[in-house]
């Protein structure tokens, strides 16, 4: 049994499928936002920084036409592109600092 722990970078809370590190310390964390089927869906992409009070959310849709009706779908994949754009462009701007867990 290895008792290497030697992970560089810290875990990351659940959920996150990308962070960005800002200028300032802090994180922008990119998260899917799941709709409430069984299962769960996800519907868009949040961006938002731990840093100031900066979200973004993206979704991208497309109506398609089913059997009866046409519905919504939703494209993850764009989403997640416009977060990352959002995330990468605020992380090389954002210069507040994460405040410390600690001290709330
Ligand atoms: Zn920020």
């Amino acid at each position: 049994m290895s008792e290497q722990q030697t992970t560089a970078a810290q875990s990351w809370p659940e959920g996150v499928i990308a962070r960005y590190l800002t200028v300032g310390g802090g994180f922008v964390d990119l998260t899917h936002q799941m709709n409430v089927l069984t299962p769960p869906e996800p519907y868009a992409t949040l961006a938002a920084c731990t840093g100031c009070p900066s979200t973004s959310e993206h979704n991208h849709h497309r109506m398609v036409w089913g059997l009866t009706s046409q519905y919504e779908k939703h494209l993850p994949e764009l989403a997640d592109s416009d977060a990352r754009e959002w995330a990468q462009t605020h992380a090389e701007k954002c210069r507040a600092l994460p405040r410390p867990e600690a001290q709330q």
